[in-house]
């Protein structure tokens, strides 16, 4: 079986866990999301790609979702003492050592998705990772004092001021990563974690090719909002600054039945969803199935895994 994942960061690593758990036997290949990428005290720094090879390596901070386990922070109080920053974005001091690394290999004029692959021969996460694209993509948040990069926006001012526009910067002239869209034909389904639409998910579809290739496959995504609320985090502010509800029919409709063909939901929003696939042609011919979408542990997030390879199998022709 070949599976290609679309991914964000948190959501997506611990959804890939599951996977993992639920299809051992499967070729899974992970297309990630670059558009959060930063350079910080001079390093490149790709939050979600980490995540993703942290979490699935075995080296990530289970409480927090992000960053290494056991992590310290003396680099950056050494920083503090120049007076230098970031103060708003911490890095810790194992984490550093990937950013050095990976700064240095794109300096010598490796692409991203070489630097990614040699990364992840220490992590060794189970899954092919690929970047999106090797070319610079940079999702930016239009506030009222102009654009700032989505890390601003997301960690320095914990997206509290309201977002009047959110755009993949350079998506239209990038190119799919090496690799991406053959994984993406060859898989015998696509499945969406619930990452962030906007910020996550949004980015990769925005390169050129990457949408159609995979409205052409049977995709199923699961739902980020359980209850009409996101689990973890501040997602509902991305969906506003771009005129979607937060609910779990909301966003399915806003990926729309010519991408997705199935959509997992939580017990939750059963009812609210059914009455939506009543009223809401955007919604027409999308299979939805309820069941607990919290990720608590591995076996949770295995259940959501199986059910979503479930629903592939079924809706595929
Ligand atoms: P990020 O890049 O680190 O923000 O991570 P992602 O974009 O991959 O995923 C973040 C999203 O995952 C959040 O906006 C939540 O909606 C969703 N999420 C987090 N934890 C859970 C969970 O336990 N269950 C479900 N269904 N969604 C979750
Ligand atoms: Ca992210």
């Amino acid at each position: 079986m070949r599976i290609t994942v679309l991914a964000g960061g948190i959501g997506a690593a611990r959804f890939l866990r599951g996977l993992l758990a639920a299809a051992p036997e499967a070729t899974i290949t992970v297309i990630g999301n670059t558009a959060d990428d930063i350079t910080l005290s001079g390093l490149r720094v790709c939050p979600d790609l980490d995540s993703v090879m942290y979490t699935l390596g075995g080296g990530s901070n289970e409480e927090q979702g992000w960053g290494r386990a056991g992590e310290s922070f003396r680099i950056r109080d050494e920083l503090a003492a120049y007076g230098a920053g970031p103060s708003w974005f911490a890095l810790g001091d194992l984490d550093f050592a990937t950013h050095i690394l990976r700064s240095q290999l794109l300096a010598e004029g490796r692409p991203l998705s070489e630097v990614t692959r040699i990364l992840c021969d220490r992590w060794q996460p189970g899954i092919r990772l690929l970047p999106m694209s090797d070319d610079r993509v940079e999702t930016q948040v239009k506030i009222d004092s102009g654009l700032i990069h989505f890390q601003e926006w997301w960690v320095r001012l914990h997206a509290a001021v309201p977002a009047e526009a959110i755009i993949p910067v350079g998506a239209d002239a990038a190119a799919p990563g090496p690799g991406v869209l053959e994984a993406i034909a060859e898989a015998d389904f696509v499945l969406f974690p619930p990452s962030n639409p906007v910020v996550s998910i949004g980015p990769i579809l925005a390169v050129p090719g990457i949408r159609a290739a995979v409205e052409a496959k049977t995709v199923v995504g699961v739902s980020g909002i359980i209850g009409g609320a996101p689990v973890r985090g501040m997602a509902d502010a991305c969906l506003t600054a771009i005129g979607v509800e937060t609910t779990a029919a909301a966003v399915a409709a806003h990926y729309g039945a010519g991408l997705i063909d199935g959509w997992l939901i939580d017990e939750q929003d059963k009812a609210a969803v059914e009455k939506a696939l009543d009223d809401d042609p955007a919604l027409f011919g999308i299979a939805v199935r309820a069941l607990p979408l919290y990720m608590r542990d591995v076996p949770s997030s295995a259940a959501i895994a199986q059910a979503a390879i479930d629903l592939a199998k079924e809706l595929t022709p």
